[in-house]
């Protein structure tokens, strides 16, 4: 059934924002079973689907840090808050009927599974849903980082970055409405900051594996199902 699919194996990155929907902080159930639907769109034609979640929509390492916290422990705090979110998911995929698995860098039995790859690609072949969590297990990463890291890992064929805007602009869309999208960037013009597609980090990653990024609008229904088989959705990061 992949064959309709450009991709057999995708790493889609939702940062915590994408699952605060219009609230201020926190989880929007609602938001949470509309990309479970959309997921599911993927898994019904043969899509292999990981996930990595973000956590910036409970803490942020960086923020706490600001604030005086001492910067590992606040990100130690980011990064259990993306396995909350990818609870979350899960919780939401299960409803919809689509079996998934959450695993996480940082051990926690009982709870969660321990992030293994040949588990994570056994469970990927055999038609779950994987959730990574707990980004890298690592301070001072971003979970970007930690999607192109598990994108590569898990041999996928893209890794998909959803955000709030159609893909990356010349300058904030939502600031100015004459912004240019883009429709293809190199590694290199994305390592320009100004543009902030991701981290430096995780763009030296893909680029070091040639490992190409999409970023498209989550919020467009039927987005991610029509990059998925090969639609021109929001902006190609690659060589
Ligand atoms: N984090 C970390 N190591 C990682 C990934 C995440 O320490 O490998 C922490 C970091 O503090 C970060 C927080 O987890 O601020 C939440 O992740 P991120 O900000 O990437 O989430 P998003 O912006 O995607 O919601």
């Amino acid at each position: 059934r992949a064959e309709v699919s450009k991709y057999k194996r995708i790493l889609l990155k939702l940062s915590g924002e994408a699952l605060t929907g219009d609230a201020e902080f926190g989880i929007d159930p609602k938001v949470l079973d509309r990309m479970a639907l959309e997921i599911g769109q993927l898994v019904g034609i043969g899509v292999q689907v990981g996930i990595v979640v973000g956590g910036g929509n409970l803490f942020r390492g960086a923020a706490l840090h600001e604030a005086g916290m001492e910067r590992v422990t606040g990100d130690h705090m980011g990064m259990l808050a993306t396995v909350m979110n990818a609870l979350a998911m899960r919780d939401a995929l299960e409803r919809s009927n689509i079996r998934s698995r959450v695993m996480s860098a940082i051990p926690m039995s009982g709870v969660v599974e321990h992030y293994d790859r040949r588990t994570a690609i056994r469970y990927l072949t055999s038609g779950d849903v994987v959730i990574f969590s707990a980004g890298t297990g690592n301070p001072f990463f971003t979970t970007d980082s930690a999607a192109c890291l598990r994108g590569i890992e898990i041999d996928g064929d893209v890794v998909v970055k959803a955000t709030k805007v159609d893909g990356v602009y010349d300058k904030d869309p939502v600031k100015h409405p004459e912004a240019v999208k883009y429709e293809q960037l190199s590694y290199d013009d994305a390592l320009d900051q100004k543009l902030g597609v991701m981290d430096l980090t995780a763009i030296c990653l893909v680029r070091d594996h040639d490992m190409p990024v999409r970023v498209f609008n989550m919020n467009k229904p039927g987005a991610l199902l029509n990059l998925v088989v090969g639609g021109r959705e929001g902006t190609l990061i690659d060589r």
